[in-house]
């Protein structure tokens, strides 16, 4: 028989509670709402704030802080990690939680964020909802999440469990593998080295954090990047490929062999939108002692940052339409970026039995990774096909120039047509490799169908 535990935590609300922040469609958070039927007489206004942790200076250092010094908050947020959790993987979980604190000194405020292991008391429990934590489970599920918990009234985050599936490491194995191994050499294998699998673990630890500080995907962020500068290994190194680790873009697929790009050109990371998120929504604004009363300055500040800098933009996962707002793309020009992924593609291709190969056992990595990059093959041509006949949706308010909507231009869609004839409509022969298929039981009419009939 098996024996479940079960365990609730009720939490008491805050009786001081936080002055909320407006939501704001150019920066991404997630928000909660309701429905106020004083704010507007005339009508019914549904108000909607968003999520984050209540940061604020310490008595003793509201001067400092608002002469600009860094100062630490009263309270910081601390994430325990599982002692459940497999040793090797705790630095970088680790890691991945501390590397939010660079954000946190935008807003003013300096170990804002940490992580901690479990201590060793036996009246300390994970499943206490007083503490957040990093929560292990030894599952096959290859995925991991970050919800949290807020006070429904002003969107105070009070705590959060995060979840990370043991699993999670064959998801992270076929991406490095199937995006990187035409450039880096550490992932030309089935098994990945602890070095490596660590720092693909503390990418995604910094990612679910990133969604407990209440922060949502932001899929436009890779659409900033000039697709060449992904290739410029000076460039990328300093800046990241994308400017926000909130975006789905996972590994540096355009950058060629011959760009001699390292780990710092391939992985995501922290970026410069990131940062200006957590400014906006952690600043802490005692001049201000109404969510109202903000509104100007947060609009007129948001107005201000956006037009300095393209690489504070925020897209919302939640649009099909906008060719810009794509899940798993790199750079400014999806034609552009494709054509180079499958140039890498066709390189790993020709290695992949060697690469795939694994001592005294038959094929199964080999099917897995073959289908892996049909996938990503799949994945480029969706990312081209987005520009035919799309729309671009820029959120502005009435003091911002120009409109809301626009179409894709002309020259964009035409090249989005003759990459499909080129890549597409062209049988791509290079995807049969007769010593895989004959090895993973697949047959060229079907793989090929396959990849036509999806476009
Ligand atoms: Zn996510």
């Amino acid at each position: 028989p098996a024996t479940y535990e079960l365990n609730s935590s009720m939490v008491l609300l805050p009786s001081n509670q936080m002055k909320p922040r407006n939501f704001d469609p150019r920066v991404g958070y997630f928000a909660t709402g309701y429905v106020d039927f004083d704010a507007n007489p005339q009508g019914v206004k549904r108000q909607t704030i968003i999520t984050r942790w209540r940061l604020e200076p310490k008595a003793e250092d509201v001067e400092k802080y608002k002469r600009g010094e860094l100062v630490e908050p009263a309270k910081p947020i601390v994430f325990y990690i599982d002692p459940a959790t497999p040793k090797k993987w705790v630095p970088y979980l680790i890691a991945g939680v501390n590397d939010w604190q660079a954000a946190f000194e935008k807003a003013g405020f300096k170990n804002a964020i940490i992580a901690k292991e479990a201590p060793k008391d036996p009246n300390w429990s994970i499943d206490d909802a007083r503490h957040s934590a990093i929560v292990y489970k030894p599952s096959d599920i290859p995925n991991a999440s970050g919800p949290h918990v807020h006070d429904p009234r002003t969107g105070e985050i009070l705590e959060t469990h995060i979840n990370w599936y043991h699993n999670i490491m064959l998801l992270l194995r076929n991406w490095y593998f199937i995006q990187a191994s035409a450039i880096d050499p550490a992932a030309r294998k089935t098994k990945f080295d602890d070095k490596l699998m660590g720092e693909l673990i503390r990418f995604v630890s910094s990612h679910e954090v990133g969604h407990t500080l209440g922060l949502r995907h932001n899929f436009g962020s890779s659409a900033t990047v000039p697709v060449e500068k992904l290739r410029d290994k000076k460039w990328v190194e300093a800046n990241g490929h994308t400017p926000s680790i909130m975006d789905y873009a996972r590994f540096n697929y355009v950058a060629q062999p011959e760009d001699n790009i390292t780990a710092k050109g391939i992985f995501p990371r922290i970026g410069d939108y990131d940062k200006w998120a957590i400014e906006w929504g952690y600043r802490w604004t005692p001049q201000f002692k109404t969510v109202e009363e903000e509104d100007a300055y947060s609009n007129k500040t948001i107005i201000k940052r956006l037009s300095a800098d393209n690489r504070l933009i925020f897209g919302t996962e939640s649009d099909p339409n906008d060719p810009r707002n794509q899940s798993e793309d790199l750079g400014d020009n999806a034609m552009k970026a494709s054509e180079y992924g499958i140039k890498n593609l066709k390189r790993i291709i020709t290695k992949m039995p060697e690469w795939a190969k694994n001592e005294n056992e038959g094929y199964d990595d080999l099917s897995t990774l073959y289908g892996e990059m049909l996938g990503q093959f799949n994945r480029y041509v969706g990312h081209v096909a987005k520009n035919v006949g799309g729309v671009y949706t820029t959120p502005k308010t009435v003091e911002q120039k120009g409109t809301v909507y626009s179409r894709t231009p002309y020259a964009i869609q035409k090249e989005a047509m003759d990459f499909f004839n080129k890549n597409v409509f062209t049988t791509p022969t290079w995807l049969v490799d007769q010593e895989i298929l004959n090895n993973i039981g697949q047959n060229p009419t079907d793989i090929i169908n396959r990849v036509q009939i999806s476009a």
